[in-house]
């Protein structure tokens, strides 16, 4: 087994950020293995050899994390895109009021409050949280909603417990997975309906061909490692620090670990896209949708969980 990398072994072009205050990481978050091995030294990818958890190791800290996602240019494009968006967040909507739990429900990382906003009539009260001080103004301004700020593990609920709780493209940005799925669970009520939505940036057919090209010398154009990931950097170059990278396999494991029982899997439906670009999209998606009834093989860009809390209490 290769040794950790540590932050002396980040490269010479990592910005000062990353180069002074990174964490580095030497278990396993998904199943607490300390057999953790470098999958990609040239984008400081690790992979628990006992479960097969994907992840950056090491990475910024949680504190250049928030600092990164409250730049106010942040949601310029979101709100450039507010009627693709709209469409985007309707489609979620309707998509879980098959499994939803009746009562009240808690997104979590929302954003500038679409969704919440969509969600509103189907739901007696609806609640937001969100790390980004530009997000939460926009969300006031736009929607009238009061967000809960900070992240979840860090937020007094006082007492409070919700029905349903939502994590859209939020568990992968986050440095503790299972600390927040931990969280979730307590913040359910009784048999409360966790959803929770993430790349599927290893299984998906994008990503397969990204690996065999990257093999083959692709990765010297689009800065990605030999495993087809990029390496993290702050410098303003990638919109999304993705900091785990699961396989539908390893979050149904984690969310059972952590207290849950699976209702459904399947593809979150997460392009914004207009025109001849969304037509190709939706087709890639209806494709997609049906070789995971026909074979249950996820190999769209997006893993949907929906999972429904054990009434024991988690180990
Ligand atoms: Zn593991």
């Amino acid at each position: 087994m290769l040794p950790l990398p540590s932050p002396a072994s980040l490269q010479p072009d990592a910005t000062r950020e990353i180069r002074d205050k990174v964490e580095v990481i030497d278990i396993c978050n998904v199943c607490r293995s300390k057999n953790v091995s470098i999958l990609d030294a040239s984008s400081n990818i690790c992979r628990c050899s006992r479960c097969g958890f994907v992840f950056d190791n090491p990475r910024p800290s949680a504190e250049d994390l928030v600092a990164f996602y409250s730049k106010p240019s942040k949601y310029d494009s979101w709100l450039a895109e507010a009627e693709a968006r709209d469409q985007l967040w309707k489609g979620r909507v309707r998509r879980l009021l098959g499994t939803r739990k009746a009562g009240s429900l808690l997104d979590v990382g929302t954003g500038i409050g679409q969704f919440l906003a969509h969600a509103r009539p189907y739901y007696k009260e609806v609640f937001g949280t969100e790390i980004s001080n530009s997000a939460i103004e926009l969300a006031a301004e736009k929607y009238g909603l009061s967000l809960y700020r900070g992240s979840l593990e860090s937020i007094d609920f006082e007492g409070r417990s919700f029905d349903n709780l939502t994590l859209f493209h939020v568990l992968e940005h986050v440095s503790d997975p299972a600390a927040l799925i931990r969280k979730c669970y307590s913040l359910l009520s009784n048999r409360g309906v966790l959803v929770v939505a993430v790349p599927n940036d290893l299984n998906s057919l994008r990503a397969r061909v990204k690996r065999v090209l990257c093999r083959l010398g692709w990765k010297h154009v689009h800065q990605v490692g030999t495993f087809g990931l990029p390496r993290l950097t702050l410098d303003g170059s990638l919109d999304e620090i993705h900091l785990s990278h699961f396989t539908p396999a390893v979050l149904k494991r984690l969310l059972q670990e952590c207290g849950f029982e699976i209702i459904e899997t399947g593809l979150d439906r997460y392009y914004v896209a207009t025109g001849y670009a969304r037509a190709k999209q939706s087709l890639w998606y209806a494709g997609c949708s049906i070789a995971h009834s026909l074979f249950r093989v996820n190999l769209y860009d997006t893993t949907l969980v929906i999972a429904r809390k054990r009434s024991e209490t988690p180990g």
